[in-house]
């Protein structure tokens, strides 16, 4: 038996940026957490994660950025995590409340059963990093509750993590896909204090793509939860739409389900809605292209003041069937990156999957 499909009302939508570099990591300049947070702010996001590289601590990061003064906020939502930096790629590790990250640190060569066996006593939530990069996730899948499919502002190099995502999704894995920049550098606050890495800030920074979660509280451990069950979707920028997919099961115009909800399909036809919220251009025509068990279902045009699309399909009656889409579109502006909407060209957002029966138990 599946567990009910929670409210599609009952909730708020948060966004965030879920992978960020301070001072604390040694190859970041002009990034102090004191920065970060108060940029953060002044875009208007709702919650943060300041994933320093342990390795640069070795694996303290319990007393370097969670003790820092400047770690604080009255406004965003401060996750606890850390960028997992081993030999076999890196991970973020996210949680609503401290955690011994050095236990998770000093177990990064072990194999993946006992790493895995660490991870669930910690009840962290582990999430594969630009999988297929430099320093790609070289750990089993399967001890993961998301994968980074959106890292940085440059769109296309993402296109082989989203053929890992689709991997996963395929063979059973409902496995949350995200978005992180991995800003390393701030902007100087004088000239002389400029890097030979300064120039990133104005094209790969917080929100470059923004994470958005749906969820059932404005609470740390709200945002960590939906992220695990997958409410999530990942725009551009913070001033770009947000992508949202629903499914009608029954016809009656209602709809009943969202992205990252499961369900047991009853062989019957369903109608989907996609939408766009927020910043769109009334005169512009979004792309939506539908991917269904990993191939291109559809390509759909929405135009209108809430561009919207709605197609309908019947998924299989026995055995899995997963829906997702991404959307192209006109860039909107980010002034405060002004050259991050050359990076990320037309995309404009990505939804997380619908399913139908998926194995909770898997
Ligand atoms: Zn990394
Ligand atoms: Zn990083």
């Amino acid at each position: 038996m599946l567990p009910p499909i929670a409210s599609l009302t009952g909730g708020e939508w948060l966004k965030g940026d879920l992978h960020v570099h301070s001072r604390h990591s040694k190859e970041s300049s002009n990034n102090s957490v004191a920065t970060i947070i108060s940029f953060s702010k002044s875009v208007g996001m709702d919650y943060l994660c300041i994933t320093d590289h342990d390795n640069h601590v070795l694996g303290d990061v319990a007393h370097n950025t969670w003790t820092d003064p400047e770690f604080k906020s009255d406004s965003v939502l401060l996750l606890y995590g850390a960028e997992w930096t081993t030999t076999r790629g890196h991970g973020n590790a996210f949680s609503a409340r401290p955690y011994d990250h050095q236990r998770l640190y000093d177990v990064r060569d072990q194999r993946d059963v006992v790493v895995g066996a660490v991870k669930k006593e910690l009840g962290i939530h582990l999430s594969a990093n630009h999988p297929s990069g430099k320093d790609h996730f070289g750990y089993s899948y399967d001890m993961v509750d998301s994968i980074e499919v959106w890292n940085s502002s440059y769109w296309p190099k993402n296109a082989n993590a989203i053929m890992i995502w689709d991997d996963m999704l395929s063979s059973g894995r409902k496995l949350t896909g995200r978005g992180g920049s991995d800003a390393h550098h701030g902007a100087p606050e004088t000239p002389d204090k400029a890097t030979k890495n300064s120039f990133q800030a104005k094209s790969n920074y917080i929100g470059t793509p923004t994470t958005w979660v749906f969820a059932p509280a404005r609470t740390s451990q709200a945002v960590v939860d939906t992220l695990t069950g997958g409410r999530v979707s990942v725009s551009a920028n913070p001033y770009a739409p947000r992508v949202e997919f629903y499914a009608d099961l029954d016809q009656d115009g209602k709809m009943d389900m969202m992205m990252g909800d499961n369900t047991k399909s009853t062989g019957k036809p369903v109608k989907f809605r996609v939408q766009l919220t927020g910043n769109t251009v009334p005169t512009a025509s979004y792309t939506v292209n539908v991917v269904k068990d990993g191939n291109k279902f559809g390509t759909f045009q929405a135009i209108g003041k809430i561009p919207m699309v709605e197609f309908t399909d019947t998924p299989a009656l026995l055995g899995r069937t997963y829906y997702r889409v991404t959307v192209e579109g006109p860039p909107t502006a980010y002034p405060q990156v002004p050259e991050s909407m050359a990076m990320s060209g037309n995309m404009v957002g990505l939804s997380n999957p619908i399913y139908f029966n998926f194995d909770p138990n898997f």
